[in-house]
């Protein structure tokens, strides 16, 4: 597997293949090796990029405990079969000077945008030079980060970037819980009450109770504080209305100083 680290470079291995790119912070686990996955059957060449974007991250957030485990990661990928990993430096990225900064008004607004309002700045910024340095035919997401999805769509198509913004279904554990780089702050106690997590938001999803008892469930499962758990117009993340097709239920809720998020597609 190449270990690609400029721009240049980049620019130079993805000559002439249909590529598609898959954005990660490293820590990697299934979910993460399924879009590679997934980006392996729809292009010739699945690029998968690693960094630990620290704009995405508020000063009092995790970026300095956040697993670290490149040896691991690299060798994931290559078992997966990525023939490349973008894995550039951080004043590659972020040169002396550095002053642009992506907002995508509307859709990164509410939900995490309220809770987190550095976080899709970062992300929108760091996920537009990645894929103008790379310029993929296809760019991989995981529905795990539902809204980031929509956010990324949005950007892609206002900024018309020529490239296939493609969603991945979540990867849980057998348990339910949504695979995810931060269970693993979580001990065995912490493990089952995150647990619960998926079961709220599936008894949300079938109507089976509705999104303010799934807040108080949550709490009463032991999670410690509920940012927010809510059902939105799956498109626009609005309160549905008449006009809305699809819904999804959304949630992010901390369990300590851990916050979790995911999200179901409602069945009816
Ligand atoms: P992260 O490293 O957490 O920024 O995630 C990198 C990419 O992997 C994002 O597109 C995430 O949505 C996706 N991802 C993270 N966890 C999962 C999961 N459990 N299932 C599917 N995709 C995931």
């Amino acid at each position: 597997m190449k270990i690609v680290k400029s721009i240049k470079d980049l620019s130079v291995y993805r000559k002439n293949k249909f590529v598609s790119f898959v954005p990660t912070m490293g820590a990697l686990h299934e979910g993460h090796l399924a879009l590679v996955r997934e980006g392996l059957n729809c292009a010739d060449i699945c690029i998968p990029y690693i960094f630990l974007n620290p704009k995405q991250f508020a000063p009092h957030e995790d970026l300095e405990a956040y697993p670290k485990t490149l040896e691991a990661d690299l060798e994931k990928l290559e078992k997966t079969g990525a023939q490349a990993v973008y894995l550039p430096d951080a004043d590659e990225i972020y040169p002396d000077g550095f002053s642009t900064s992506v907002k995508v008004s509307g859709i990164s607004e509410m939900l995490e945008g309220e809770f987190r309002p550095h976080f899709f700045d970062g992300v929108a910024t760091i996920v537009t030079k990645m894929l103008l340095q790379c310029l993929p035919d296809i760019a991989l997401f995981g529905e795990k980060d539902y809204q980031q999805l929509l956010v990324i769509k949005k950007l892609v198509s206002d900024l018309n970037i020529p490239v296939d913004v493609k969603g991945v279904p979540t990867m849980r554990d057998e348990n339910g819980l949504a695979l995810s780089s931060r269970n693993a702050y979580l001990n065995e106690e912490q493990y089952q009450i995150a647990c619960h997590l998926n079961r709220i938001l599936s008894d949300i999803s079938k109507g089976k109770i509705n999104e303010n008892r799934g807040r108080e469930a949550l709490l009463e499962a032991g999670f410690d504080k509920v940012d927010y758990c809510t059902v939105r117009d799956a498109q626009t993340l609005l309160p549905p209305d008449e006009n809305t097709t699809e819904r999804r239920v959304l949630a992010a809720a901390f369990i300590g100083t851990t916050r979790l998020i995911d999200n179901l597609a409602m069945s009816q």
